[in-house]
């Protein structure tokens, strides 16, 4: 029998957003998956030098954002210390679920960024990568870069055609800073969570 087919969705999720839900339902629809994952980072070290939300927080909009839904969240990475490897989560996840087929889910931007991450080689022996287009990020030109350094990844990728989401974490951010509404861009809970804790108030957030 073939293995469960599972997808991950990792990210820091600072806040989670309706891009992140998009791409979910995308991915389960396309790779008809028995169970997806979010994935909150506990320590985003390709974000290092930025201010990230403590992880509680970012683990109670994920939270909040999921209920009711088909997805869940796995919350290894905010538990393991030190940096969030991606590597290490697969790995850890393979324990958990030894017959998974793993799908990384991510935008295009994360794609061309991988070949910086941890052991990126190893990355792509461990699950596919099913990846959604993100407007401003779509390049063939980086990708043939991205074949250069990490060779056999294309074999390894699947597609998913994903309606253009132009909303991420940043704009959210800046929207609350700038005192601007965020309705419709993160679940009405999480614009509650945000309201509530007064976060993304202030540019140095704790
Ligand atoms: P930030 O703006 O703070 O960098 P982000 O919106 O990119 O954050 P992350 O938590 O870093 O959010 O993203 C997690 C994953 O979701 C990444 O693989 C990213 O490419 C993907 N993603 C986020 N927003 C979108 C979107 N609008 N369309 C497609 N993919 C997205």
């Amino acid at each position: 029998m073939a293995g469960m087919r599972v997808g991950v969705l990792g990210g820091t999720f600072d806040p989670i957003h309706l891009g992140h839900l998009i791409l979910a339902d995308t991915a389960w629809e396309l790779l008809s998956l028995e169970r997806l994952l979010f994935v909150p980072a506990g320590n985003p070290w390709r974000k290092a030098g930025q201010p990230i939300t403590p992880g509680h927080h970012r683990l109670a909009m994920v939270r909040l954002a999921l209920e009711g839904s088909r997805f869940q969240v796995w919350t290894g990475e905010l538990e393991r210390p030190g940096p969030s490897y991606t590597v290490d989560t697969l790995h850890e996840l393979r324990g958990e679920l030894p017959d998974a087929e793993f799908f990384l889910v991510m935008g295009y931007d994360s794609l061309l960024d991988l070949p910086h991450w941890h052991r990126p080689q190893e990355i792509i022996s461990l699950a596919f990568l099913a990846v959604a287009s993100r407007p401003g990020a779509d390049d063939e030109g980086a990708l043939a870069q991205v074949e250069a350094i990490l060779p056999g990844v294309r074999a390894r990728l699947v597609w998913l055609d994903m309606p253009p989401v132009g909303i991420s974490a940043t704009l959210v951010r800046e929207r609350v800073r700038a005192g601007r509404s965020i309705r419709y861009l993160v679940p009405p809970q999480v614009e509650e969570y945000i309201r509530i804790h007064g976060l993304y108030r202030l540019a140095q957030r704790r």
